[in-house]
């Protein structure tokens, strides 16, 4: 089927669809200027000590390692990034009262800033504009523990009890945390649409929100450049860029 052909198709299914559920991946945040870390142009592809920089063991156990991630969060490129049209799409989608959730496997809140409510958003794996301590739990704003660093501490500490401050996001060698992962779940088998857009699918368990929304009789459309491990049994598969393909669906 030629693209125009799909896209039409696809339309017509969101026209009908009354469950909307859309899982997002690094692919719709690529469009802004934020880097893929696992692609071929990814950080950390290019660079192995950035992954070190995200493995918990280190940073826990490393001054050093605590201090270069902070200067790395200093100029991130999420701090100046906008969302983009795909991400403006699936905030109209919200808007239409179409959209039952949106899980995502970003941290950049590029969809809440988009205009999709925080209640609407699944963030498996956290949030890059939160720091947490790793010792009481206390969540405070990222700006926050940002100007500390840029007024000379180089490794800020909790303010409540000393303990390690840390993005609040799901680092390498971190559990998932149990109750948004069931969340994720339970939202994707409630949909009559399910969208996977921008990921590449290899991340579990996540990955497999498709295989239950399948299940669950979710007809699946996945938008990604790449190839995916579950093009086979989706309904749609389209490689057109996210930002162009997104808008054009809205059309119906
Ligand atoms: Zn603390």
């Amino acid at each position: 089927m030629c693209m125009e052909a799909e896209i039409d198709q696809v339309r017509g299914w969101l026209r009908n669809a009354r469950s909307v559920v859309a899982l997002t991946g690094a692919g719709i945040s690529t469009e802004s200027g934020i880097p893929d870390f696992r692609g071929p142009q990814g950080l950390w592809t290019k660079n192995p000590l950035a992954e070190k920089l995200s493995n918990i063991h280190y940073y826990m156990s490393d001054p050093q390692v605590r201090k270069a991630s902070w200067r790395a969060r200093l100029d991130h490129p999420v701090w100046t990034a906008r969302p983009n049209a795909g991400h403006v799409a699936l905030a109209e989608l919200e808007k239409r009262g179409r959209l039952h959730a949106l899980i995502t496997q970003n941290i950049d809140e590029l969809h809440q800033l988009a205009g999709n409510s925080p209640e609407k958003v699944v963030e498996v794996h956290g949030t890059m504009r939160k720091v947490v301590c790793m010792a009481c739990g206390t969540e405070r704003p990222m700006a926050e523990a940002l100007h500390r660093v840029r007024t000379g501490e180089e490794d800020p500490a909790c303010h409540v009890c000393g303990g390690i401050l840390k993005s609040a996001t799901v680092s390498f060698g971190q559990p998932l945390v149990s109750n948004v992962i069931e969340r994720a779940f339970r939202v994707a088998a409630q949909a009559d649409l399910f969208f996977a857009i921008g990921s590449s699918l290899r991340v579990y368990p996540i990955a497999n929100a498709v295989q239950v929304a399948r299940e669950a009789g979710a007809r699946i459309v996945i938008l990604n450049a790449e190839e995916t491990p579950y093009d086979d049994t989706a309904d749609a598969v389209i490689r057109d860029p996210i930002g162009r393909v997104l808008p054009q669906l809205l059309a119906y």
